[in-house]
């Protein structure tokens, strides 16, 4: 369908417009909003079509003098013409198309097709706890596909790259067809556009251009990437056969479990069990630190159980910067097992002077006088 847009407003040129003029508008809209460069905007893919049928009227004479007079109008109408299809070789869209993004495409044939990629592909990756902190390089192992090397992309077991042009559009991939004073272009029916026709298809690949292989790349983990996180690798996709540029890798970053570490954003968690007397008394820890380190923490006398100590910077590498998060010691005061005979008479003894010295055991004696007036009050 053609959009109803005036094509000189579209390519933002005046009605006297010479045709150098009309090539230049088209050639930088059409890299502007080009699909390649506008991944996912349909905004941009739309206006990028509105551009290409905008040339494709003005930059012919007859079409250009169609519109002049009736408008939109001129191309309304009537199915093809009786004329049938006849190849256009030079000048064609196909040209200015392997001109303006040869490059871009690898130097690929681009016939009349637009730039197209292969495909996307995903990837895991586990990695540890320490190595997230650290940042890492893993193996990626991808079942991709890549550009044949027997045909080098082309699909073709001829060399002779002129043997393979589409017979009916001679490469375009478009034809005219004649409709009343004036010659409607379509996508070429033999070759649906691609401009090729390969007759010998490559015997390693059968003409695709590409093959199935497994490889490993080594992946930049970067230091501080969190459990979940995507990782795209652009252009290490699926090779995308002749003359298509590659797709795209994305690897997913799973982070395994930590024995010691829980990790929450920058900060990292560590339980450590003190010994019941060690918290009574206080005293030093040492604790381990994520970056392999170990450092000593100490233990205010009478700390209780649940209590939360901090460690500033001693937490997780946040990501693209050198900052760090803290650390958190949650203590968990153990209370001892299976005593010796010597142990159970010492904290027996111990437990006689504690009932009877107020302040001691705050909380319990806090507990319990609540206790006595929840008695008392019924
Ligand atoms: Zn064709
Ligand atoms: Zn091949």
């Amino acid at each position: 369908m053609m959009s109803k847009e005036d094509p000189y407003v579209v390519l933002g040129v005046s009605r006297e417009a010479s045709a150098d003029d009309l090539k230049k508008a088209y050639r930088k809209l059409a890299m502007q909003y080009h699909p390649d460069r506008n991944p996912g905007d349909h905004a941009a893919e739309t206006r990028f079509k509105q551009v290409n049928e905008a040339y494709d009227i003005l930059k012919d004479e007859q079409k250009r003098a169609a519109f002049d007079r009736f408008g939109h109008a001129a191309f309304e109408g009537g199915g093809p013409g009786a004329g049938g299809f006849s190849g256009f070789g030079g000048g064609g869209l196909g040209d200015i198309f392997e001109q303006m993004f040869g490059d871009m495409m690898g130097g690929g044939r681009g016939g009349g097709g637009r730039a197209r990629s292969g495909g996307d592909i995903r990837a895991q990756v586990e990695i540890s706890l320490t190595e997230a902190f650290t940042g890492t390089k893993a193996p990626v192992r991808v079942q991709t596909r890549i550009a044949c090397e027997h045909c080098d992309g082309t699909g073709s077991e001829t060399k002779d790259r002129a043997a393979d042009l589409c017979p009916t559009c001679g490469g375009a991939g478009k034809v005219r067809a004649q409709q009343g004073f004036f010659l409607v272009e379509r996508a070429c029916p033999t070759c649906g556009g691609a401009g090729r026709k390969i007759r010998n298809p490559c015997t390693v690949c059968r003409g695709a251009g590409t093959v199935a292989r497994e490889r490993t790349l080594q992946v930049a983990i970067p230091a501080g990437v969190e459990d979940g996180t995507r990782i795209r690798l652009a252009g290490e996709g699926e090779a995308g056969g002749a003359g298509v540029s590659a797709g795209d890798l994305y690897v997913h970053v799973s982070v395994r479990e930590h024995d010691i570490f829980q990790r929450d954003g920058a900060n990292i968690f560590c339980r450590v069990p003190v010994r019941m007397a060690q918290a009574a008394l206080g005293g030093e820890i040492e604790v381990p630190v994520i970056d392999g380190s170990r450092t000593k923490v100490k233990i205010p006398a009478g700390t209780q159980s649940g209590h939360q100590l901090r460690l500033r910077g001693k937490g997780f590498s946040v990501l693209r910067s050198a900052a760090r998060g803290d650390m958190y010691i949650q203590v968990a005061v153990e209370t001892p097992r299976a005593l010796s005979k010597r142990q159970r008479e010492l904290l027996e003894e111990f437990d006689t002077e504690a009932k009877d010295a107020p302040g001691s055991h705050t909380d319990s004696e806090g507990f319990f006088a609540k206790v006595r007036d929840f008695f008392d009050g019924r």
